[in-house]
């Protein structure tokens, strides 16, 4: 379903839906960026994505899903950021981070990073559970008690136990959620409420007896288990942060394509383009989306049914996902690397042949970040190029504004 503009403004208080807001310096109201967003000149759109039309005409043609020959038609890829008029990726967000000042104690824990720099690719859905669900502001604080695997949510002076009110109101707002198509999610960490893991959990008498997940936290994850969700804690580790960028953009590239109301043979092409990517996380996931991939061609065509397709669409979405979650190694992606520039061992000279391969190895041993073998890559690819390996979401996973891969 196409995502609702207006569907933002579910949030209780229409100043708490920011796209990219920033905060006062005083912890005040947010206010709007005075930078404009990063030119996305060189983002690809989705319109670039094979349009419907497979069906059952198509069934029969869908082939193998490998590297292909040289030359074939690989549809355009939609990759990277969305269009500069397109929508923007649709991200909830713990409200606090976005400079809202909804803590307990009126303060705010903006998060530069989640406002400025991706705040400039997605458009935010501010979420305080505390809040929304009715305990003031300014309010006493709370923190998790009891068992760590069925922790309560209590007010910590009073003992006011309040987690049925939470558990109802989350469940009630994350069916919302779920109806606004969300790209992924961010987390304050450490939150009784929002906090995604490692909550402190309390026994009767003040001590801590584990750790836990957040009361609306533990509901949002159980209810979209695919949806990519991190603390803003655990973005501040590269790898992590790159794994989360790469998901989100991933996810909203998938449910694209699926708007073009795809048959196999496209499903095909979506799964060639991802094969480096797939690589990067892991060559089981692939090997099992590809089996996948391949049962939508005989569902349809033994079948003569749509339901039986629509099902293989659905777990491929969710194992694409899935296999997304296993964040990329510098040995699987040198592996891809290689990969990729055995493309050109016809065509490029002997010496650029080994600069390119010592770039990869260096790369592998963790002496330069992977933006280096890509630079030299993509440079090779302007010369001499190769449709295959330019439809690959590898070279181009996400805006490279962001900067990410050079920092993993
Ligand atoms: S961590 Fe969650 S509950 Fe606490 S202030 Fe932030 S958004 Fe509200």
């Amino acid at each position: 379903m196409e995502p609702d503009p207006s569907a933002s403004t579910i949030a209780t208080d229409p100043a708490l839906v920011a796209s990219g807001g920033t905060p006062s310096p005083s912890g005040g109201d947010p206010l709007p960026s005075a930078d404009p967003p990063p030119s996305r000149s060189e983002a690809r759109a989705p319109s670039g994505l094979p349009r419907a039309g497979g069906g059952a005409a198509d069934a029969g043609r869908a082939g193998s899903p490998g590297d292909g020959p040289r030359g074939d038609a690989v549809p355009a890829p939609a990759r990277g950021a969305p269009a500069e008029d397109g929508p923007r990726l649709r991200i909830g967000v713990s409200s606090c981070l976005l400079g809202n000042r909804v803590r307990y104690d009126g303060g705010h824990k903006h998060d530069p990073y989640v406002t400025q720099t991706l705040g400039a690719w997605v458009e935010y859905v501010p979420v305080c559970p505390e809040v929304e669900a009715g305990f003031g502001l300014p309010r006493p604080t709370l923190h998790l008690k009891g068992a760590p695997d069925a922790p309560r949510l209590v007010f910590t002076d009073s003992g006011e136990d309040v987690t049925e009110r939470m558990l109802t109101w989350s469940a009630r707002r994350v069916r919302e959620l779920q109806a606004l198509d969300l790209d992924g999610y961010i987390l304050k960490n450490r939150s009784p409420s929002c906090g995604m893991e490692r909550v402190k959990v309390f026994a009767a008498k003040g001590l801590q007896s584990g750790t836990a997940r957040g009361t609306f936290a533990s509901v949002l994850l159980e209810a979209m288990p695919l949806l990519p969700v991190e603390e803003e804690g655990r973005l501040q580790d590269d790898r992590l942060r790159e794994n989360f960028v790469e998901r989100i953009f991933a996810l909203h590239r998938w449910k694209a394509f699926l708007r073009t109301a795809p048959g196999p043979a496209q499903l095909v092409a979506f799964h060639t383009r991802q094969k480096m990517t797939l690589l990067s996380h892991g060559r089981l996931a692939y090997e099992e989306l590809g089996r996948l991939v391949a049962s939508a061609g005989s569902a349809k065509t033994s079948r003569g049914d749509a339901v039986g397709v629509a099902s293989v669409f659905d777990a491929y979405g969710r194992a694409y996902m899935a296999a997304l979650r296993h964040p990329a190694t510098r040995g699987r992606r040198a592996d891809v690397l290689h990969h990729l520039a055995g493309h050109y061992k016809r065509v490029l000279p002997a010496d650029d042949r080994a600069e390119l391969s010592a770039r990869i190895d260096e790369y592998r041993r963790g002496l330069v970040p992977l933006i280096v073998p890509m630079t030299l890559l993509t440079h090779h690819l302007r010369h001499h190029p190769d449709p295959w390996v330019a439809g690959q979401d590898f070279l181009d996973p996400y805006p490279a504004e962001l900067m990410l891969r050079n920092h993993v």
